[in-house]
């Protein structure tokens, strides 16, 4: 994965705006940003991106499951 522009491999997940990518993000579709040039652009990931480096001490909850939807009532 890298940037479409200046191929940059530097690109990092970018938080979501408004409604329209949180349903992209449903099906898989984040918004990345460039580190080098800035460009933001959208890309088909399988699953949650993941920063690989981590700055000490930044917990990252990822999904929280709905236990709801596997242990139904009987
Ligand atoms: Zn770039």
């Amino acid at each position: 994965m890298n940037c479409p522009k200046c191929k940059s491999y530097d690109v990092r997940p970018s938080r979501r705006k408004g409604i329209i990518e949180h349903v992209l993000s449903a099906a898989g579709v984040w918004p990345f940003r460039c580190q080098r040039c800035y460009k933001r652009y959208r890309k088909v990931t399988l699953g949650r991106p993941i920063h690989h480096k981590t700055h000490g001490g930044e917990a990252d909850p990822g999904i929280a499951l709905d236990p709801t939807d596997e242990i139904a009532s009987r």
